[in-house]
């Protein structure tokens, strides 16, 4: 099964799986597994159309590991619409912000897993993966109310989840960050709540160790890109201060 691997030393592993096209108008979507220690953690799963073959990959992956966590940024469908799947073909444990736990179950939640989807309070928490701690980070109106990063302290790899999208079709390596802006400009602007958040954010993550920022839909930035990414979403204005001029009854 085709994947790139972000980072590997000793029993940790960051993988990317490779473009599961979910096919037709459905948006490109990265799938990661980070493993530590024989215990796995799922980012971000999606919807019907790839829920096989990320599960068959997700257990080839693993291979004697055990998944525990699978980790939903947000409750868009491209990210929870298969979490009935997951939760009844493992024994891990999802979670969600706590704003969205009422909300996931009606894409269809057995009543024998429901008690395995748990809330995330919106000041984040930690997950003790394989006995190595991961920080759910606040990326709250980035973009959904209730939003939340992974931080792993190990491979220092800031899962971001829609921050960060591109759209150009590729999930590799950004090379040329000036050259990447026009993937991301567009739906930055729209899909980003607020400024203010934006701003917020960045303000919280510049005091984290990170060597690649991974979001869930295009490229992943590296080396210097880490940090023209986070000086980028600081000069971006996006969101309701942009939209507030086209609040307007259509005549
Ligand atoms: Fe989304």
């Amino acid at each position: 099964m085709p994947h790139t691997t972000l980072f590997e030393s000793g029993g940790h592993r960051n993988i990317l799986f490779d473009d599961f096209a979910a096919g037709g108008h459905a948006v490109q979507a990265n799938q990661h597994l980070i493993v530590h220690n024989g215990a796995g953690m799922i980012l971000d799963p999606g919807g019907h159309k790839v829920y096989s073959k990320v599960l068959a990959a997700t257990f080839q992956t693993l291979g004697g590991a055990k998944l525990k966590y699978i980790f939903l940024s947000h409750q868009d469908p491209d990210i929870v619409a298969a979490t009935n799947g997951w939760l009844m073909t493992t024994d891990a444990t999802a979670y969600v912000s706590a704003l969205w736990t009422r909300f996931v179950p009606h894409f269809g939640l057995d009543s024998l897993v429901e008690k395995r989807l748990l809330p995330i309070p919106d000041e984040g928490m930690k997950l003790d993966l394989g006995g190595q701690d991961l920080l759910i980070v606040p990326a709250h109106y980035l973009h959904s109310s209730g939003n939340f990063h992974v931080y792993d302290p190990i491979s220092k790899i800031l899962y971001t989840g829609d921050l960060g999208a591109s759209i150009n079709g590729k999930n590799t390596e950004v090379a040329d960050f000036d050259a990447h802006i026009p993937a991301m400009e567009g739906f930055h602007k729209r899909y980003m709540a607020s400024t203010r958040a934006l701003r917020a954010w960045v303000r919280s993550v510049r005091g984290l160790d990170i060597s690649i920022i991974a979001p869930q839909h295009g490229q992943y930035f590296t080396g210097a890109n880490v940090k023209r990414f986070l000086d980028w979403c600081d000069s971006l204005e996006c969101g309701i201060e942009l939209l507030e001029p086209i609040y307007k009854i259509p005549s």
